[in-house]
């Protein structure tokens, strides 16, 4: 996470956070994380959900080196629908299983998929009780519905430094 953070110019929170390590060929950030690459748009959008999204990663900014989190959302099953309606391949067995096209109001997203997306203001909020109380990291953690490592990294991540 500390080597991520370290190739990443942030700034602050409205601000692109753009990428300043290696370079793929489509033009975006490339992170190498346990021997795979990744996206860096990609890998920012894990650590601060603490999940790899199935689906692709946008930016509001369409800056595709900047990993500012909250620069970056999830493509919705519309677009994501339509192109696979384009493409004739609704009924194939992957989007079966995963349901997503075929009904993708009916997956759970967001709060209701029990992974929180964390807004600044809960990270200032947790860095309050961080700073302030003895609640353990998991404690915290139950409080705003994020894995305890979720909390951790904030506590040990000085790269949040901007947000006071
Ligand atoms: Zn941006």
């Amino acid at each position: 996470m500390e080597r991520f953070w370290s190739k990443v110019d942030i700034k602050n929170k409205n601000d692109c956070w753009n990428w300043i390590g290696a370079i793929d060929t489509n033009g975006y950030g490339a992170f190498k994380y346990m021997g795979k690459k990744i996206n860096s748009h990609r890998f920012a959008w894990f650590l601060e959900n603490d999940y790899f999204s199935e689906i692709n990663i946008c930016h509001i900014c369409d800056n595709r080196l900047c990993c500012n989190p909250n620069h970056l959302f999830e493509g919705t099953g519309k677009d994501n629908m339509q192109d696979a309606k384009n493409k004739n391949r609704l009924a194939t067995s992957k989007n079966k299983k995963h349901g997503f096209f075929i009904h993708p109001e009916k997956v759970a997203r967001g709060e209701n998929s029990g992974k929180h997306i964390l807004t600044n203001e809960n990270v200032i909020k947790i860095k309050f009780l961080l700073k302030n109380t003895n609640y353990k990291h998991k404690e915290i953690g139950k409080i705003f519905g994020v894995a305890r490592s979720t909390i951790s990294c904030i506590a040990i991540n000085r790269n949040w430094k901007s947000i006071k």
